[in-house]
């Protein structure tokens, strides 16, 4: 029986940038399998599509393009903050500017964003917003534990629960 939509998925799988060859992202084999409802946007959009016609035990090997994935890499949200944004009590921590750092920032309309801190100079600091996933195609390997009927209560949570 393949899985439906409203049912609950359980499954191992290995994530590798690309290809069978690229760096190791991420794997559950070691660990808890993911489980998910399927059908209901828990999942990006193209991983659950590979999926349709899998049941249990079978296993799977399927590569999504970056743009069906975390998107195209953007050059457009990379944004530069001049380094006044950073003074507090007159001067800069460098703690707060070191590469590598994560930084949220709120829009006027109050969304936020995560960014990663990529470049700094005298002036400026360059922080690049884009997923750190974006541009990059994804390659999952792994296998399909079980599926059964999610209960009214996962259904209207929209989680699977123990
Ligand atoms: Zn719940």
């Amino acid at each position: 029986m393949a899985i439906k939509k409203n049912q609950v998925v359980v499954l191992h799988y290995k994530l590798q940038e690309e290809n069978p060859d690229g760096e190791l992202v991420e794997s559950t084999f070691e660990s808890e399998p993911l489980e998910f409802i399927y059908g209901i946007g828990q999942m990006i959009p193209a991983f659950e599509g590979n999926l349709e016609q899998k049941n249990e035990g079978d296993d799977f090997a399927f590569a999504i393009e970056a743009e069906e994935a975390y998107g195209l890499y953007d050059e457009q949200a990379i944004a530069n903050i001049p380094m006044s944004e950073f003074i507090v009590d007159g001067k800069v921590d460098p703690e707060s500017i070191e590469l590598g750092r994560s930084l949220g920032l709120q829009d006027a309309q109050g969304n936020s964003y995560q960014g990663i801190i990529v470049e700094t100079d005298e002036e400026s600091i360059k922080v690049d917003f884009n997923h750190p996933m974006a541009g990059i195609d994804l390659y999952f390997t792994g296998k399909i534990i079980s599926i059964r009927e999610a209960t009214d209560s996962e259904l209207d949570h929209g989680h699977v629960h123990e």
